[in-house]
């Protein structure tokens, strides 16, 4: 037995011992830099050393984008657990705790009001709610967003982040593709802007369906963006894939994306946007070219 160890340490650290919140850093998972977190809370997730960008909840999302006074709707219930679905545990358990988690009732919130100053209803999806993955609550709350859209006369923002498709719903959540396809018609069809923000990572079925109809494609920066995961491709054509395949940049390169936009840009950004495509451009009538320059003005000598 080593006194030492055993009496002598845990007196003297006892002594040291001082209050201090376990969570007060944060290590970027890229370069493994380590961030006070109010820094990093303040740089809205995005690593002040390498700028790797983070995953940021939903709700944070809205409050970024959004100008201060908006508003979350609540969204329709959907069957939770339609086919009592059962692996090592529940899906309706698996429910609950993310509900309890996240504060939230499935993996989409839905709000309203006004980017700079310009009208907008945003839709968030949450990657830590199962995966963000698409069951039927997803696809409700995008066609919910869609319709408070066109009742509102305002451009829909879709942040998406998800796994694919929830497989506890089985085929219930296949019918979220069309469904949520046929929500980005009515907004569409009613003139709106339709804008698709990618963010990390999105795959699956939402990659295969609303994900990709947008008027205008955006991510951000390092943003997984794919149907199939990188691997299950390489199996399948047996070939090396290219460097940064599914990243964001190289979509970006390859024509899939319109831009890739830093998350402390994404806002101006959006309202930019909504301006370009809300507002047509009035320019000014183009001015009659005067003959003769105005002597008054050649005449005038500079003071001084
Ligand atoms: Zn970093």
């Amino acid at each position: 037995m080593n006194w030492i160890s055993d009496w002598a340490l845990p007196k003297i650290s006892g002594l040291f011992k001082r209050e201090v919140p376990e969570n007060l850093w944060h290590k970027c998972p890229a370069c493994e830099q380590m961030i006070f977190r109010r820094d990093l809370e303040a740089a809205l997730h995005v690593c002040p050393h390498c700028g790797h960008h983070m995953r940021i909840s939903a709700l944070r999302r809205l409050e970024c984008t959004l100008d201060e006074g908006f508003s979350r709707i609540e969204l329709p219930k959907a069957p939770a657990d339609p086919l009592r679905f059962r692996d090592q545990r529940r899906y309706s358990d698996r429910l609950k705790e993310a509900q309890a988690k996240s504060a939230m009732d499935d993996a989409v919130a839905v709000a309203h009001g006004t980017i700079g100053g310009r009208r907008a209803v945003v839709a968030a999806m949450e990657f830590a709610f199962m995966g963000g993955s698409m069951g039927a609550g997803v696809g409700e709350a995008i066609v919910t967003a869609a319709k408070l859209a066109v009742l509102q006369d305002a451009p829909l923002i879709v942040f998406t982040a998800s796994g694919g498709a929830r497989m506890q719903e089985g085929a219930i959540s296949l019918m979220q593709m069309p469904r949520t396809v046929i929500a980005t018609r009515l907004v569409k069809e009613a003139g709106l802007p339709f804008i698709v923000v990618l963010c990390d990572p999105t795959t699956g079925g939402v990659t295969a369906s609303f994900a990709m109809l947008g008027d205008i494609h955006i991510a951000e920066p390092g943003a997984m963006i794919g149907f199939a995961g990188a691997r299950v491709i390489e199996q399948t054509v047996r070939e090396k894939l290219p460097e940064g395949f599914q990243r964001a940049e190289y979509l970006l390169e390859h024509g899939i994306l319109d831009m890739v936009v830093k998350r402390g840009e994404m806002k101006a950004t959006l309202a930019r946007l909504i301006g370009l495509l809300r507002e047509p451009l009035v320019l000014p009538p183009p001015a009659a070219e005067p003959e003769t320059p105005p002597p008054a003005e050649e005449a005038a000598p500079a003071q001084g």
